[in-house]
């Protein structure tokens, strides 16, 4: 609110007193000035053309008392001080947010430096004992405790010192470095906010003091040592070279020697580096061979083909942190479930060993017994030949049929029992088949989105695969042939998901997919594309028919509910629809489709939009 500037043109020096009174009065409204007599005074004078109130020249002494600490510097003090004298009020406000944002940074400034010197403290060291420690910080505060600027800078200085870690002999460079610098503190100007070295080193960037040198050394170093392998001998070697320089530097400034001693270390870091690099490229080859080799190792490949092909795609981006998490994911999650569903088949199958052991025991067995029975009827043979009389005729004949009456009943016996057991091997074989179904779902399923039953990213990426192929085809025969992409979003689901629990909302979900899939053609495809999205690929129609029918599906899902712990949910969608571009990757097309769901969400949602 500067009334020195700008000061009327509203008000010409032939205006009556009265008009520039309420012109004074609308200033102050205006710029939101209180309606103190001084302001009023200020904007009367300003409004009739007047000079600005300036202070008295005796003013200056104590405005200068008070500018001192409150400026970041003696040259904004002094530019404080004019504009006050001067009654600019706006230049006097920018210097003082200008020195607010300075103590700001100051303030984070210091907060680091307490930072590294309490780790500083922590970190045992053999040259920088805790004493050592101790006489360095004491020395510093003493030099330093009247200025703060410099105080900050020496403190800089002895941290760096600290965390290189040097060989160099406190006592001598690192003081001597600090008392240097200390030197060319006091000698420098105020307006220098940071030490300049006694004798700038040769090899110095222009202009950039020494510390922040030191500083921007010692981070290039420690950047470059955590870059380096760990617990390889080149590379601790390098490490503790590197840490040497760093010292070097911190001690003595950037001299050539030592320069050219940085070149050589940083050589041998580029040639260790890069071979990093190709060790991680012929990781990256090992890992698509051992995919390829998976199908090949596993005891049904059926089992393990998905997730090979998942493998396989998920390294054919690049091999990057998230691939390789994404695809260990697949990998951990589908061994966990096949082991256990290996296990259980196993088990059943083991028991059908078991049981057909024991039916072949029980058929050994039978036959014996009708193998002793055939040895006796031969025995009653030979003793009917033999009977002379009625009565041991009579006795044969009963010891016949107690004979062929115990085998009857072993024989029925038998029967039942190998009726039951083969009853249970149906029952188990039917479950061995029954396991070995699931197995080979479950590969499956790594293309199918197990909550709804539709595709999931990799199947939509394979549906569009053959979308695109057939569109290359269409068009290398100069027939018409598009694709319609559409983008779903469910309609306030973290409200459905609040109000009515979580398993509420799978079900939405699954009924949603239901639908969509009921009401779209056989040729369409309709997959989950992340938490409550679903992508859709409509061949062959336009976008403005895709509307349509998105918005027939809308009309439908508004007019259906469905019951959930007795109460009623309703789901809505948003949709953005468009067209697939020549040669466009499936991505660009969706981005395009997102544009248009979210025009959709911002126009009232439950609608579908063009893109
Ligand atoms: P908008 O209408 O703008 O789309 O609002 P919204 O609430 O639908 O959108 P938002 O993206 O904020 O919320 C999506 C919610 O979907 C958040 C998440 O908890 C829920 N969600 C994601 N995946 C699942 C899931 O598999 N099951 C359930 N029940 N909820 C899910
Ligand atoms: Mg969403
Ligand atoms: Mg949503």
């Amino acid at each position: 609110m500067d009334m020195s500037h700008g000061a009327s043109q509203h008000a010409a020096a032939s205006t009556s007193p009265v008009q520039v009174a309420k012109l004074a009065l609308r200033r102050l409204a205006l710029e939101k000035i209180e309606p103190t007599p001084q302001n009023y005074a200020r904007a009367y004078a300003a409004e009739g053309g007047h000079a600005p109130e300036t202070l008295p020249e005796r003013a200056r002494p104590l405005l200068q008392r008070l500018a001192a600490p409150v400026a970041e510097s003696n040259a904004a003090a002094d530019a404080l001080v004019q504009a006050l004298m001067a009654g600019q009020w706006t230049v006097a406000g920018d210097v003082l947010d200008q020195a607010a944002t300075k103590s700001l940074g100051q303030a984070q400034d210091w907060s680091d430096l307490f930072q590294r010197l309490a780790q500083g403290l922590e970190r045992g060291s053999r040259l920088w004992t805790a004493a050592r420690k101790k006489d360095g910080l004491a020395r510093v505060l003493a030099s330093s405790r009247s200025d703060p600027r410099r105080l900050r800078e020496r403190m800089r200085h002895l941290l760096a010192a600290w965390e290189a870690e040097t060989e160099v002999p406190l006592t001598d460079s690192a003081h001597g470095a600090l008392d240097a610098a200390e030197a060319a503190a006091s000698a420098a100007t105020p307006e220098a906010p940071t030490a300049a070295p006694a004798t700038p080193p040769a090899d110095a960037p222009n202009g950039a003091p020494d510390g922040e040198w030191h500083t921007l050394v010692h981070h290039l170093e420690r950047t470059v040592r955590a870059a380096l392998p760990d617990g390889e001998a080149r590379a601790e070697e390098l490490a503790q070279e590197l840490m040497q320089l760093s010292a070097q530097v911190a001690a003595d400034g950037a001299t050539p020697a030592l320069l050219r001693q940085a070149d050589e270390l940083c050589q041998r870091a580029r040639r260790l580096l890069g071979h990093r690099h190709h060790l991680l490229d012929e990781l990256g080859k090992l890992c698509v061979e051992l995919t390829e080799g998976l199908t090949e190792l596993a005891e049904d490949d059926s089992w393990a083909r998905g997730q090979c092909e998942v493998l396989r795609s998920r390294l054919a981006e690049g091999l990057n942190v998230r691939s390789i998490r994404a695809a260990s994911e697949v990998l951990a999650s589908a061994r966990k479930r096949q082991a256990l569903l290996r296990g259980e088949r196993n088990q059943a199958r083991d028991a059908l060993k078991e049981l057909i052991q024991g039916m072949l025991t029980e058929l050994g067995e039978f036959s014996e017994h009708t193998g002793r029975f055939h040895a006796n009827v031969g025995r009653h043979a030979e003793a009917i030949a033999k009977a002379d009389s009625l009565g041991s005729l009579a006795d044969v004949v009963r010891e016949m049929l107690r004979d062929s009456s115990e085998v009857q009943a072993l024989v029925s016996q038998t029967q039942s029992r190998l009726q039951a057991e083969q009853a249970r091997a149906g029952d188990m074989q039917l479950r061995v088949r029954e396991l070995e179904g699931e197995l080979r779902r479950l590969s499956d399923e790594v293309s199918t989105d197990a909550l709804t039953q539709v595709a999931n990213r990799r199947g939509l990426t394979q549906a569009f695969e053959t979308e695109r192929l057939r569109l290359q085809r269409a068009h290398a025969e100069s027939s018409p042939a598009t694709l319609a992409v559409g983008l779903i979003d469910i309609d306030d689901f973290k409200k459905l998901n609040d109000t009515l629990g979580h398993a509420a909302g799978d079900v939405a979900l699954q009924k949603l997919a239901q639908q969509v899939r009921e009401q779209l053609r056989p040729r369409d495809t309709v997959a989950r594309f992340g938490g409550e999205e679903f992508v859709v690929l409509l061949p062959d129609i336009d976008p403005a028919e895709a509307q349509k029918v998105l918005t027939r599906l809308q009309r439908q899902l508004t007019a259906s509910l469905f019951m959930h712990d007795n109460k009623e949910v309703f789901v809505t969608f948003s949709a953005g629809v468009t067209a697939l571009r020549d040669n466009e990757p499936l991505e660009l097309a969706l981005e395009r489709a997102d544009e248009a769901l979210y025009e959709a969400k911002h126009t009232g949602k439950n609608r579908t939009c063009i893109g």
